[in-house]
Parts: structure tokens; C-alpha cells; sequence
């Protein structure tokens, strides 16, 4: 589905992703752990496109074509979704219009009609109930005055209406309480299907407990040093990142 290899990157003229390789197959959901500042969030973003990112060597397949060479609308058209660490506020906006606009914009792509309004209210009230979101944060400003934990339930609610290939998540556990938590993890794991894939970027192993991987990976220093499987995060958990950094080198 993603084949990444040798993908460099700059911000602001300075080299983050620095000869990263991976290889995600669907259904697969891969853990990127790592450091702060280890170019985590800049792989989400140079993988949905966001702009200012400039890419400076490798390539990235995304399901047979070059990832890099589409626009970032184009990316989500095909499947690609990127929770973000701090989703943004659209004062003004509706999360339902928002979400209805997402919606209606990813089956154009896919030559499908817009949905009628009807039908949108009734699926989207629907997936309300599964991510445990009340009703009437479809009325309220996107994210607007959201807490934490809303906003990710927000972003669990607009995921399962795009129905994304390939889902990444960075730090959707930051902020969450342990019951917030459990909701995001049952509503990824709801999601997960043989054919589609997640990547989960997380500070914490607390979080694989409830999303239990496939594979983890450790990025330090825009590189994938290590990976392994689930047992690899229970070893992050207690012995740090520097042993791995002293076995590389
Ligand atoms: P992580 O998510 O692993 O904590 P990031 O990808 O957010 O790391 O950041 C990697 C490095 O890139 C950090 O040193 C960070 O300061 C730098 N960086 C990220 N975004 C920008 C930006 N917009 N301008 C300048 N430096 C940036
Ligand atoms: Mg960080
Ligand atoms: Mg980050």
C-alpha cells in the first residue's frame, strides 16, 4: 500500500527526514515511536502534502503511484488520511457542513453524487453514537471550543465517514484521559480491516496496549533506527531511546 524509501526532507532549510524507509502492507498498523523532535509530525506532513515541506530525495508509493507528484487534495481523494496532533478550529463552520463538504468531495473524485442531506444527517448522527460524540457537536464551529478529547473523537467521527486506505494518527493520545483514550482505540480498531492500513505515532506504549500493532518502528534523528514488534514498544517503555542510538552507532 505505502512504500517508502530513502525519503529526505527539509523545513526551513533544514534537513529533518533524513533517509527514511517503510514499507506499510494493507491491514497493517505500524507504531512509529521516537524522540521529540525526530521528525515524527514532519512524515504526517510530508506524506499528506501540507506545504512547506520540501522534499529533497526518495520516493513514495502509495498504492501504485507517486505519492509526491500529487496534490495534497489529491492525496486525501485517494485514500490517504492524517489526523493531526492539534487539529485546527473553523470558527463559523459546522462540523457537519465540514464534514458533509469532506464527504461529498471524496466520492466527486470517485464519481459518486453528493449525498442528499437527509442521508448525510442520518450516517453522520450514526457515527456519532460509535465514536461517543453527542449530537449536537455536529451543529457547533468545527472543533470549536472542543476539548481535547472531543477534538479527537471529532477526528475519529470524520474519519469514519471518509473511510481513509491509509490512516495516520500522530499523537492522537496526547491530551486524552484514560476513557477518551478507549473510545479512540475501539474506533480505530472498529476501522481496522484487511485492507485498511494505520500509521500510529505515539509517545507511549499506554496506547498500543489498546491498539496492538503489527510492527514498531523507532525514528530518531529523520530515520527509521529500529523495528520490531510489539514487544519492542515495552522495551521503549522501560529502557528509554539511547540504548538503540548506542547499538546503531
Ligand atoms: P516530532 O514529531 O518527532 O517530535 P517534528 O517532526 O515535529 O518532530 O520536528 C522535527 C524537527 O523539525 C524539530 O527539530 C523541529 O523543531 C523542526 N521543525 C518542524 N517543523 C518546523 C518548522 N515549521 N520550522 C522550523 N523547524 C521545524
Ligand atoms: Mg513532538
Ligand atoms: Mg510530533
Amino acid at each position: 500500500m505505502l512504500n517508502i524509501k530513502n525519503l529526505q526532507a527539509k523545513v526551513e532549510e533544514k534537513t529533518i527526514l533524513n533517509g527514511l524507509n517503510l514499507e506499510v502492507k494493507p491491514g497493517e498498523v505500524h507504531a512509529i515511536m521516537g524522540p521529540n523532535g525526530a521528525g515524527k509530525s514532519t512524515l504526517g506532513h510530508v506524506l499528506a502534502g501540507r506545504d512547506g515541506y520540501e522534499v529533497t530525495g526518495g520516493e513514495v508509493d502509495f498504492e501504485g503511484r507517486d505519492l509526491l507528484d500529487m496534490e495534497a487534495e489529491e492525496r486525501a481523494q485517494s485514500g490517504l488520511f492524517l489526523a493531526f496532533q492539534y487539529p485546527v478550529e473553523i470558527p463559523g463552520v459546522s462540523n457537519m457542513e465540514f464534514l458533509k463538504a469532506s464527504v461529498d468531495a471524496i466520492r466527486a473524485s470517485r464519481g459518486q453524487d453528493a449525498m442528499t442531506s437527509m442521508d448525510f444527517i442520518k450516517l453522520a448522527r450514526e457515527r456519532c453514537k460509535a465514536v461517543d460524540l453527542p449530537q449536537d457537536f455536529l451543529k457547533r464551529g468545527v472543533n470549536e471550543g472542543f476539548s481535547g478529547g472531543e477534538k479527537k473523537r471529532n477526528e475519529l467521527l470524520q474519519m469514519m465517514l471518509l473511510e481513509p486506505k491509509l490512516c495516520i494518527l500522530d499523537e492522537t493520545d496526547s491530551g486524552l484521559d484514560i476513557d477518551a483514550l478507549q473510545v479512540v482505540a475501539d474506533g480505530v480498531n472498529a476501522l481496522r480491516n484487511p485492507e485498511r492500513s494505520f500509521i500510529v505515532v505515539t509517545h507511549y506504549q499506554r496506547l498500543l496496549d489498546y491498539i496492538v500493532p503489527d510492527y514498531v518502528h523507532v525514528l530518531s534523528k529523520g530515520r527509521i533506527i529500529k523495528s520490531g514488534g510489539r514487544e519492542l514498544a515495552l522495551e521503549l517503555e522501560k529502557h528509554g531511546y539511547g540504548w538503540i542510538d548506542e547499538e546503531v552507532a
